[in-house]
């Protein structure tokens, strides 16, 4: 591990990046009575889950889920004063297809566990027999192996070596997968699926949970954060970005950080990247004797679409979210549909669905207008609507490089071997999660950790 400077409150820290990762470093360095200065290089807070401005309408970059399980996360949000009961819609663990389409329906009644899933199980429509006891037997087996493999395999082996059926596997088990993971069952890792298992099938029926943001990313945690930040005297910059750092030449142990549009630089006791990996390694390597930054570089990544589509205000669907079931071959590319206009604070936001596309490579292929029609058609089959056929305005928003890649044993970087008085954040760094706001916020956290 790196050493770091004598916890002394007057010490000036500088997190750089302005996503989930760096907004909860730095919350928790201003709750430690550090002077944090917070840079993001771009114009809005929250990075790869922030608000976005479109044709004059306030968006997301892309629709997100949370668990019940993001303990790191739910906690800082009520640091910074957010009501997490307001803020989102706490729905039980559910897969609920629309009526009418080849799919299931389960949904965990709010019943202490283990008694939720059983009787959901139990209730459970669209599944067979056969497919109930492969559910019972994955629970079964994972929780007495303590959910823990000796050996990492891809998800699609261990549903193989748990005998799940085809059905279960292909409406059950691959949504869970992409939606948390965003890897294919046969890329994924099944050591992280069973770690989002463990904490939330796993866990209390509270974890299982699923939460659905009612305001935008960016008023969910890290504007909150932002005002947290400069209540306790740090500052936050927004379209600052840190183009160097360099150890002091005029004081030992300490850095200099130089910002893109400025020839000042600016001296601070210690520093937390938390921007993507790439980023860090570009600022680490122009740094004598900085540590190995391959790593840093080695990641692949998936991308996720969401595609906005606005229909009439009055159009409300039975339920604020439905799992749909995909098939490319007939330009079915969706696979949840969350109802905005339910969910949502703003008014704007009636009539407004947003359909999510999880690795979504061959998808984003066909372009962002035929994935729009293909996307209104397959809502207008599975939700038996013919006017969901044609939306008043659509918006298709794709992240290139939304997640890294859930890979078997991927190497993960840490904070090992760090130059003194640097360190790590952000969701790539090891940690139990895949690339999801919990894992960002939990890698924040051990950050600032590391200077208190
Ligand atoms: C479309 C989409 C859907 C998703 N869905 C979910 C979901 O449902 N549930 C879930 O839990 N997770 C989801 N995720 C993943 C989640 O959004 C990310 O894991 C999380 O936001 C990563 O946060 P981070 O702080 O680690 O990185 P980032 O958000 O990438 O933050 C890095 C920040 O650093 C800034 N930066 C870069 N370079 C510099 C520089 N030189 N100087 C200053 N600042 C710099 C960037 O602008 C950025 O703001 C989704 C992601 C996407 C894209």
């Amino acid at each position: 591990m790196g050493t770091f400077p004598d916890n002394k409150s007057s010490d000036r820290i500088a997190v750089i990046g302005g996503g989930w990762a760096g907004c909860a470093a730095a919350v928790k360095l201003s709750q430690a009575g550090k002077r944090v200065s917070l840079f993001e290089a771009g114009r809005t807070l929250g990075g790869r889950a922030r608000r976005v401005e479109i044709d004059g309408r306030t968006l997301d970059n892309g629709q997100h889920i949370l668990l019940g399980a993001y303990r790191a996360t739910l906690d800082i949000m009520k640091t910074v004063g957010i009501d997490a009961g307001q803020a989102m819609l706490r729905l039980p663990l559910q897969m609920r297809y629309p009526a009418g389409t080849d799919g299931m329906d389960f949904i965990a009644p709010r019943l202490p566990a283990p008694w939720h899933m059983l009787t959901a199980l139990i209730r459970a429509t669209g599944l067979a027999r056969d497919d109930k006891m492969a559910l019972a037997r994955f629970t079964t087996t994972a929780r007495w192996m303590g959910w823990q493999l000796h050996e990492d395999c891809s998800v699609a082996e261990l549903l193989e070596r748990f005998d799940q059926t085809e059905r279960l596997t292909r409406l059950m088990w691959t949504p869970l997968c992409i939606a948390a993971l965003n890897t294919p069952p046969q890329r994924a890792s099944a050591q992280v699926f069973l770690n989002v298992l463990r904490d939330s099938l796993g866990a209390r029926r509270a974890a299982s949970d699923m939460l659905i943001p009612r305001t935008d990313l960016t008023a969910l945690f890290p504007q909150q954060a932002a005002a947290f930040i400069e209540r306790h005297g740090g500052s936050v910059g927004c379209g600052q970005a840190v183009s160097s750092i360099a150890a002091s030449a005029a004081t030992s142990g300490r850095w200099d950080i130089g910002l893109r549009q400025s020839d000042e630089t600016a001296l601070f006791d210690g520093v937390v990247i938390a921007t993507a990996p790439e980023t860090a390694a570009d600022l680490l390597e122009g740094i004598d004797g900085a540590f190995d930054t391959t790593p840093l570089r080695a990641f692949t990544y998936e991308p996720i679409t969401t595609c906005y589509l606005q229909y009439p205000v009055q159009l409300r669907l039975k339920q604020p979210l439905y799992a749909l079931t995909d098939n490319p071959d007939t330009t079915a590319w969706g696979q949840f549909v969350f109802d905005r206009g339910q969910l949502s604070h703003a008014e704007t936001d009636a009539g407004l669905l947003a359909v999510v596309v999880s690795a979504a490579g061959d998808a984003i292929a066909q372009g962002h207008a035929a994935l729009a029609d293909g996307i209104a058609a397959q809502l207008a089959r599975q939700l038996q609507n013919p006017l969901l056929k044609t939306p008043l305005w659509s918006k298709t928003i794709s992240e290139k490089r939304a997640t890294f890649s859930c890979t078997p044993a991927l190497s993960r970087p840490d904070n090992t071997n760090m130059p003194p008085g640097l360190a790590l954040a952000g969701d790539y760094v090891a940690g139990d999660y895949p690339a999801t706001l919990e894992a960002a916020v939990q890698s924040g956290i051990k950050a600032a950790s590391l200077y208190l």
